[in-house]
């Protein structure tokens, strides 16, 4: 039996090698490990549909793969099993990932989290949606065991955690919570950029376009779910898709990109097909993304962006990919803010699937590289990553218990605080503290407005 589990145990790790694509070495004292595919690869329906496959055959290892790595002698020969498929394993401490054809070691992590921040031009939000503090725990551990690193999300000097409830101090779901994030304001469940009385609130997207600042929406949910909605849209009820993807049209994003096109171009009325079809550069795969860009002379319009990928595995780094697409298309003179979400989070925790929410932690630690590597060259820059709630009620594993799905205690969201990670100027203002979810959205509307002391 532990035989089989060892077995199964590197297959998954072939799995999210085979996912890394190649491997390769850069500096002869660093390895390197792709955990991306380049921007640049041959494209089209056929990567979506090898993403499934591949997710499926995830998805059918999940529990005994990961149930086999948290034992002490199958880890044991999980490691040297590692080491046995790849010469190039990573040591912990000197590599961190390679995305696409970003790549990011240890010493350049020190070094952004090291650097001068000035006033920041650019605002990042990261929401990894459901993403419970439990949840980066137990995906550190698996992160060290399975790829020899730590996480990224560690790595930051100011951190502290924030409170989700709702206005009458409920559990939130994710678009009142959205709108405490993007708004400073605490709204009811349901509401997305707007209070329970139906009083719009204007949100970070449209101070910072006020302000002259480009505007970004990366996504790997749909592009109407709760999160990107409350950044930027308004409506009474979350369900309403045909007022949230008419409402995206109207505001325009300067790049928005999620999943599903014929989701959304079926919520649009005449007029905003209209516009949709003359106004935007559209894409339907992360590659054509790239292609319309560069066919666009004028270098203005806005870009939406689609794609489809299973949220509970993201093989081929797709949210990762798509942020680095954002970051080129909106770097310029007067800065922009972008919200990236990773929803994967908060689906594997309402499906109590352990597996899932290790490998979307990762998924969104793979655009954090991304940001991470951004940030180096533009010390102008400000990031800020939370979670919009909790989901799940993961626990901690006792010494020696799996890592099974035994470990959610619910299938929904929960009131548990959520951690706060932040770099960049002023950033200090999160340390150690205890925040409200308001304050985070006030916080960022002020580095947006260039307020921040
Ligand atoms: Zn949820």
């Amino acid at each position: 039996m532990r035989k089989l589990f060892s077995m199964i145990a590197v297959v998954l790790l072939l799995v999210f090698c085979s996912a890394c694509g190649d491997t390769t070495t850069t500096d002869s004292s660093i390895p390197t490990i792709h955990t991306g595919t380049s921007s640049s690869q041959s494209a089209s329906s056929s990567e979506d549909t090898s993403t499934v496959a591949t997710v499926t055959s995830m998805s059918t290892l999940t529990d005994a793969a990961v149930t086999s790595m948290s034992t002490s002698s199958s880890h044991t020969r999980t490691t040297t099993s590692t080491t046995t498929v790849s010469t190039t394993t990573p040591k912990l401490d000197k590599q961190w990932y390679t995305q696409g054809d970003v790549q990011i070691t240890k010493a350049e992590v020190d070094a952004v989290m090291r650097q001068t921040y000035v006033k920041p031009k650019n605002v990042i939000v990261m929401i990894a949606d459901g993403m419970g503090p439990n949840d980066i725990i137990i995906t550190e551990k698996y992160s060290e065991e399975c790829f020899g690193f730590g996480l990224l999300l560690n790595q930051f000097k100011n951190h502290g955690k924030a409170i989700t409830n709702n206005d009458n101090g409920g559990v939130t779901d994710s678009a009142a919570s959205a709108t405490a994030l993007a708004t400073g304001v605490k709204t009811s469940n349901e509401k997305v950029g707007m209070t329970r009385d139906g009083i719009v609130l204007k949100n970070v997207s449209e101070i910072a376009r006020e302000q002259g600042k480009k505007v970004g929406i990366v996504t790997n949910d749909q592009i109407t779910g709760a999160t990107p909605s409350g950044y930027t849209v308004h409506a009474h009820s979350r369900e309403s898709t045909d007022i949230l993807a008419n409402s995206f049209v109207d505001f325009a994003p300067d790049v928005l990109i999620g999943q599903n096109f014929a989701n959304f171009i079926i919520n649009l009325d005449a007029e905003r097909q209209d516009k949709f079809k003359n106004n935007f550069l559209t894409a339907t795969t992360i590659p054509l993304m790239a292609t319309v860009l560069d066919r666009d002379l004028t270098g203005e319009k806005p870009l939406i962006g689609f794609f489809n990928s299973d949220l509970l595995g993201d093989a081929n780094n797709m949210l990762a990919q798509c942020t680095e697409i954002a970051l080129n298309r909106l770097d310029n003179e007067k800065g922009f803010f972008l919200m990236i979400e990773g929803a994967g989070t908060d689906k594997a925790g309402h499906q109590n699937d352990i597996f899932a929410k290790m490998s979307n932690v990762i998924t969104f630690e793979r655009a954090i590289a991304v940001v991470l590597k951004f940030m180096k060259n533009n010390p102008d820059t400000l990031l800020l990553i939370t979670s919009d709630h909790e989901c799940g009620g993961v626990q901690l594993p006792a010494k020696g218990e799996e890592l099974t799905d035994a470990l959610f205690t619910s299938t929904s969201h929960t009131s548990k605080n959520v951690r706060v990670f932040a770099l960049g100027y002023g950033t200090e203002y999160f340390r150690g503290k205890t925040v409200d979810n308001t304050d985070i959205g006030k916080f960022t509307i002020s580095a947006v407005k260039g307020e921040l002391s």
